[in-house]
């Protein structure tokens, strides 16, 4: 069975096909950046509808597959922007419409979790998910995907983003912070928050801004002492997760997980608890429709199945709402 994977709940436009032995045959997107300043919704889905076919054909031609060869097209049914997941969501429609086959929208979140333990063969874990819009602590138990732990506000990476706006840097402010931070040396002391397994990032976000307007400190130190206060509180929520759930693998998935000093704490702290864990591979660690895809295929294997009247998207879609059909 070969399925398209669409992808499309925020910044990226992602095509992806996938086997049902799992492997990717390819895995093409588009994300909409920005030079300076955060994503705007209404041009991010301009960007997803000028693409979308661009990027499905990209994904046969890499797979050297044509229309016909594909056997399921999933999509991200949510949590997400409406105006982004429309536009995956129609064109799903439409090629399981014109091609006959079966259609399936399928969970983000659960999604990144499917595809991260299928390449790191781990089989039961605990989940950090550390995305733009998403950060969470995710373990299944009593067959759902429960969220232990979460942001009270807003996701690490949309935070990291902001910080980066703060300083100048365009979208994605992520991968620009870390640069910074590798050079940064001096520590300043900033919130640290964390309420029982929740975190909160609002106020550590307003104490940056006010410290980078105060021109006291260079932005490398900033971004280090950011990157060292966020981190640490990821960590150490992860750390009471493994302690409460008794658990023995942790997975780190979503786009910060492409940060390497947030991987080298996790590591450090699953060392010491005599924990195993593994890093979903970046290039599925991200939003991308391969992933979306897997999780076609899990779902559909498992006997789900959905009629167009079911396939209305759901922006706020929570991880533990999601129905469980294939863990055993
Ligand atoms: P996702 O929504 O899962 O595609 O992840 C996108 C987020 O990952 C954005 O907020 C990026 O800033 C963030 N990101 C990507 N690379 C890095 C990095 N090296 N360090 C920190 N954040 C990153
Ligand atoms: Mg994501």
């Amino acid at each position: 069975m070969i399925c398209l994977g669409i992808e499309s709940t925020a910044h990226t436009f992602g095509a992806g096909i996938v086997t049902n032995k799992g492997e990717v045959l390819s895995n093409q997107r588009s994300m909409y950046t920005t030079a300076s300043g955060g994503i705007h919704p209404m041009k991010a889905t301009k960007h997803h509808l000028l693409l979308c076919d661009k990027i499905i054909n990209s994904a046969l031609e890499e797979a050297k597959l044509k229309l016909s060869d594909l056997d399921l097209i999933a999509f991200s049914q949510g949590p997400g922007l409406g105006q982004t997941l429309r536009v995956g969501a129609v064109s799903a429609r439409t090629l399981s419409k014109l091609l006959n086959v079966p259609l399936l929208g399928v969970n983000h979140c659960v999604a990144h979790i499917e595809i991260g333990k299928h390449k790191t063969k781990l089989k039961d874990p605990i989940t950090l998910y550390v995305s733009g819009a998403n950060t969470q602590i995710i373990a299944y138990a009593g067959n759902k995907y429960r969220v232990f732990g979460e942001t009270l506000d807003i996701g690490v990476g949309k935070f990291l983003d902001t910080i980066g706006r703060f300083m100048g840097t365009g979208f994605p402010g992520g991968p620009a912070i870390e640069n910074l931070a590798a050079k940064g040396k001096k520590y300043i002391e900033l919130p640290y928050s964390i309420k029982g397994m929740d975190f909160s990032f609002a106020g550590i976000q307003t104490k940056v801004r006010q410290l980078i307007e105060s021109e006291a400190y260079s932005n490398n130190d900033l971004a280090f002492s950011t990157q060292e206060t966020v981190f640490a509180m990821l960590t150490e929520a992860t750390e009471r997760a493994i302690a409460h759930i008794g658990k023995n693998e942790v997975l780190l998935t979503g786009g910060v997980a492409a940060n390497k000093r947030l991987t080298r704490m996790l590591e450090t702290m699953c060392k010491s608890r005599k924990v195993k864990f593994e890093v979903c591979p970046r290039e599925l660690s991200g939003d991308q429709g391969a992933m979306i895809a897997w999780q076609g295929i899990v779902e559909y294997s498992a006997g789900k199945r959905q009629k167009i009247s079911d396939t209305e998207i759901n922006g706020k879609w929570r991880t533990d709402q999601v129905e469980v059909n294939w863990i055993k």
